[in-house]
């Protein structure tokens, strides 16, 4: 049996699994993230969570893959900026590690991790190429090129977030750019639009009800479904936006599909069906006919099954 371990450092949360070349997870652990205690603090927490799956996992272990947040020097082992977490800046992630266990350890980016988990294990077995992308605070993606994740020569490729939908200012992205996907469609942007239509616009809406801080992509979701028009016609809007982004991918790489993941993605096809309509609207015979939008098979375990994935010899593509 080959086993690696997985460890998906997420905002809020750390989670980690011993995964066997199968996909199954032996054990899994999920621990709330010390975000604002500094890089130090985080690293040592993922530390233990090794430490204790290693305890637990059933054989050895053939190495360690990490999928952190922001932007990296893969090779380095360095984080060089991740947004998320306090004081966190050229922080070397792998060396701890490596000196403490004496394994192999390998990072990525978690949203190329997660397309990873998917390629091998989720909705992605079905594909040769396809976009992964989890909508959530922001908006992140991962290439599958013919089996085969597609970095670019920075590490960069694959950030569908900020593929620029309004050409004409809109609301400002995380980047410092204005009109990007992730400022009209992650979970904040939509909060943001539900917001703004319930103080622009006169239609009745059970989100009147419902104070400030509880209007999210899910109770937006949940109002759409129970047949609440504003909701319903809010949907129409986001997932024609999500739809533009879509278009602009499979012109440029005539995909196989696009799988949908990250908390937003649980909206469903309040999201994807609208993103279909506006994508095939914007593309050309043939490709129009074979736009597939479909969600993420593995939920929040893509990036903890992935990360273990990048350990060399768990899975052979
Ligand atoms: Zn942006």
């Amino acid at each position: 049996m080959r086993l690696a371990i997985g460890i998906d450092l997420g905002g809020t949360s750390i989670a980690g699994a011993v995964v066997d070349s199968a996909g199954r997870k032996l054990a899994i652990l999920r621990r709330p993230t010390p975000a604002s205690e500094g890089p130090t603090v985080v690293l040592a927490a993922m530390q233990e969570m090794v430490a204790e799956l290693l305890a637990r996992s059933p054989g050895p272990v053939l190495g360690i893959g990490l999928g952190i947040t922001g932007t990296m020097d893969r090779e380095a082992g360095i984080s060089i900026i991740s947004p998320n977490f306090e004081g966190w800046r050229n922080v070397d992630v792998l060396t701890p590690f490596r000196q403490r266990f004496g394994l192999p350890v390998v990072m990525d980016n978690d949203v190329r991790v997660g397309a990873l988990g998917e390629l091998h294990f989720g909705a992605g077995r079905r594909y040769r190429s396809f976009l992964f992308t989890a909508i959530g605070t922001g908006i992140g993606g991962g290439i599958v090129f013919d089996r085969q994740l597609y970095r670019g020569p920075y590490g960069t490729a694959g950030e569908f977030g900020h593929i620029p939908i309004r050409a004409d200012g809109g609301p400002r992205c995380g980047c410092g750019a204005t009109g990007c996907l992730e400022a009209l469609c992650s979970g904040p942007a939509i909060r943001r639009r539900a917001l703004e239509a319930l103080a622009d616009r006169s239609e009745p809406s059970v989100l009147r009800s419902l104070p400030a801080e509880e209007v999210s992509a899910r109770t937006l979701a949940e109002a759409a479904r129970a047949g609440d028009r504003l909701a319903q016609q809010l949907w129409e809007e986001i997932g024609a936006d999500f739809g533009l982004g879509v278009a602009a991918y499979y012109n440029l790489l005539g995909p196989e599909a696009v799988i949908v993941g990250g908390g937003v993605s649980l909206a469903g096809d309040l999201l994807l069906e609208p993103a279909r309509r506006a994508a095939r609207e914007r593309l050309m015979s043939p490709i129009r006919d074979h736009v597939e939008l479909v969600p993420a098979e593995l939920g929040d375990e893509a990036a903890v099954v992935g990360a273990a994935t990048l350990v060399e010899g768990l899975v052979v593509a």
